[in-house]
């Protein structure tokens, strides 16, 4: 078996999602976007897809290196794209993550049998987290949120309060200086609403100093939260190390950390966090797999980060005391999450009443594109 060809399709689509000038995005209208899905094309009849994928890396870097190479040697085409990646900065790891999410989309559709089984199966559910857009408005309307989500079935609730976003002025801001007391405010309301028996996160996204992490993670551990995320930059270990130590709740990091499972290690050795995070933009889905096999080695939680098939797979893969939970949102008020996007003809992670996300039983990743659509917007 031969990889003949591998090709980025962009379409036509839509988004409600703004990006400023600070990097996060804001909520607003729908306006047009551009999406992609890489396809790898073999002599067999046999493809594998993934949403996403940058074109150029695709036809300069990845294309000489893979045509021609059996698709079914994943983990030798992942070294090889890694290398590559390491040297020269392209491929990039959310890159060698697409091609290797479409390889083993590819491997599931030729054996006709699920990602989650191929990498060892360990359930068929996985319990969600209901996962809020940041900036939603006051301690009110995420307390509102929070006790609809659990209405729903959500056992659980991660709150992403004010992100590059100052809530006295109502504008985009900085990542730096966050608003610790404003975002404690915020979680205080949502336990107050819910009661004791949900499972609450704080994911404040990198915006707070050292000091200002400490703080939170001691009012956090007043209020029973389970797990505090990614509070600081991650560029500077000492200062996990430092906040692991002086708090009692779980640091759940790092997420946006290049060097993937290899990186990630270092942060097991360096004491630098309690439960370890990551998803496929650091390595797809083989990347992914190393660490938490590492993870599951040392007794620590690989909680994986952001929504889509793969983590649902890889989720499933692996036992509940090592991947507790799957990232579902994120979600707002008066927006129908279970609504696929207009090229998918079925959300890759529907949920039950009970607040667990099914994994696919179809070939593959099981994402059920919608070429009519595709092929309609094609670019
Ligand atoms: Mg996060």
């Amino acid at each position: 078996m031969k990889i003949t060809d591998i090709e980025v399709i962009h379409f036509r689509t839509t988004t409600r999602g703004h990006p400023t000038k600070w990097g996060y995005g804001v909520w607003g209208d729908e306006v047009e976007s551009v999406g992609a899905i890489t396809k790898i094309s073999t002599d067999e009849g046999v493809d594998g897809y993934m949403i996403g994928g940058n074109k150029a890396t695709m036809e300069t870097v990845v294309k000489p290196l893979i045509l021609g190479e059996n698709p079914l040697h994943r983990e030798k085409i992942w070294h090889w794209l890694d290398q590559m990646s390491t040297f020269g900065h392209r491929p990039s790891e959310g890159e060698i993550g697409v091609v290797d999410c479409a390889l083993w989309d590819l491997l599931g559709r030729k054996a006709g049998v699920p990602v989650y089984q191929l990498l060892g199966g360990a359930r068929d559910q996985v319990k969600a987290y209901a996962s809020t857009y940041p900036n939603l408005g006051g301690p009110e309307v995420y307390a509102e949120h929070a006790l609809a989500c659990k209405a729903e079935g959500y056992k659980a609730y991660k709150v992403h309060a004010y992100i590059c976003w100052n809530p006295h002025t109502e504008a985009p801001a900085p990542q730096l200086p966050g608003f610790p007391k404003e975002d404690v405010e915020i979680c205080r309301a949502v336990r107050e609403a819910v009661g004791d028996d949900m499972v609450l996160m704080l994911d404040p996204f990198g915006v707070y100093t050292l000091d200002e992490a400490i703080w939170v993670g001691r009012e956090l551990e007043k209020l029973n939260y389970y797990w505090l995320e990614h509070p600081m930059i991650e560029t500077r270990v000492e200062s996990y190390r430092r906040l692991t130590r002086a708090v009692d709740i779980a640091i759940c990091s790092p997420e946006h950390v290049p060097g993937g499972v290899f990186s990630r290690a270092e942060w097991i050795l360096q004491g630098a966090c309690d439960m370890m995070r990551t998803d496929i933009n650091y390595g797809g889905i083989t990347g992914c797999w190393k660490l938490i096999n590492i993870c599951q080695a040392y007794g620590i939680q690989c909680e994986l980060h952001g929504t889509g098939a793969p983590h649902v797979h890889l989720a499933c893969a692996a036992p509940e005391a090592t991947c507790r939970y799957y990232e579902r949102g994120l979600l707002r008020p008066g927006v129908d999450y279970n609504q696929p996007p207009p090229y998918l003809k079925a959300i890759t992670d529907p949920i039950d009443s009970e607040g667990n996300v099914i994994v696919s039983q179809n070939p593959g990743l099981g994402i059920e594109y919608d070429w009519d659509y595709i092929e309609a917007n094609r670019i």
